[in-house]
């Protein structure tokens, strides 16, 4: 697989993610009446718990056998870099937007 090939389908299945989880975001906080801040807590908690139950998958006596093996501390630092980055990067999109606006 190419690498534009690997990129495109990396950048669609995130899109696929996001459409998802937002939906599902706007769902709860309509039912539960829970803050932003609550739900986006719940949903990264998931998804470290989600991790857990992956790599206990692909490791011990009859792990997957797709041949991904788990390194917590290093899957754990991906995955909080992946979130900070995640949320700086908007930030930095905004400014940058908010600039142009004030120049223009
Ligand atoms: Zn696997």
């Amino acid at each position: 697989m190419s690498q534009s090939e690997v990129e495109r389908r990396q950048e669609e299945a995130e899109a696929h993610i996001r459409a998802t989880i937002i939906n599902e975001l706007c769902q709860v906080m309509q039912k539960t009446n829970l803050p932003p801040m609550a739900v986006l807590r719940l949903a990264t908690r998931a998804i470290g718990t989600i991790y857990r139950e992956m790599a206990e998958a692909h490791s011990g006596v009859h792990p997957c056998p797709c041949g991904w093996r788990p390194h917590y501390t290093n899957d754990v630092e991906v995955l909080g870099m992946a979130l900070m980055t995640a949320c700086e990067s908007h930030r930095r999109d905004d400014l940058r937007r908010m600039r142009i606006a004030g120049t223009a």
